[in-house]
């Protein structure tokens, strides 16, 4: 058994031929992530498994932590957990030669542009492929990304979130406020709605 590395930038002659396990507490910001990205309620726990073979160094493995979200509809923050299976593949990056990746994707794309109807389905591949430079891995920069994929656009604190009413802004998960039920949703009693207001300021 092998005692787990505590780093970010893993050594490559440390992948053994059973591979190297990695794992690490982070915060958002380690990871490079930006001030409104990084929302976290304590640190990250990563646990990656390095595997190298002929080709690519492959990584596999799990973040795991607590993003603090703000719902869309009530505007609270709330806790989130975050669980994110990871894949990603390392290839060296020595010189402006060898590059074999970028020149196989440079030939797809040629051959796309001649047939432009073809629908565009290598965008996964490329997302998990990363460089590294000399004898150390960066996993910062997948890890980041694999972070902010993780975020969902809308978020809301609960399936069943009843938000804010639209007329007095009272958050309806609170209290109900005395507002007349909203029928179905029309552009004429918003209309009326606002003059109303406008009125009364
Ligand atoms: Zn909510
Ligand atoms: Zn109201």
């Amino acid at each position: 058994m092998t005692v787990p590395m505590e780093t970010l930038n893993p050594a490559i002659v440390d992948i053994g031929p059973e591979g190297l396990s990695v794992s690490c507490t982070v915060t958002g910001a380690q990871l490079g992530l930006s001030e409104s990205e990084d929302k976290f309620e304590g640190p990250l726990q990563i646990h990656v498994e390095l595997e190298k073979q002929d080709g690519p160094i492959a990584v596999t493995g799990t973040l795991e932590g607590t993003a603090i979200r703000q719902c869309v509809r009530c505007l609270v923050d709330y806790a989130d957990p975050l669980y994110v299976s990871l894949y990603a593949e390392y290839l060296p990056q020595t010189g402006v030669t060898a590059k074999p990746a970028v020149a196989e994707q440079g030939r797809k794309k040629a051959k796309r542009a001649a047939q432009p109807v073809e629908p565009i389905e290598e965008a996964d591949e490329e997302d998990e492929l990363y460089w590294f430079q000399g004898d150390h891995l960066d996993l910062a920069p997948m890890l980041r990304e694999q972070v902010i994929l993780a975020a969902p656009m809308q978020p809301v604190c609960r399936e069943e979130c009843l938000g804010l009413c639209s007329q007095c802004g009272q958050n309806l998960n609170e209290r109900r406020c005395g507002c007349p039920p909203e029928q179905a949703p029309s552009p004429f009693r918003v209309l009326r709605g606002r003059q109303s207001k406008g009125g009364n300021a």
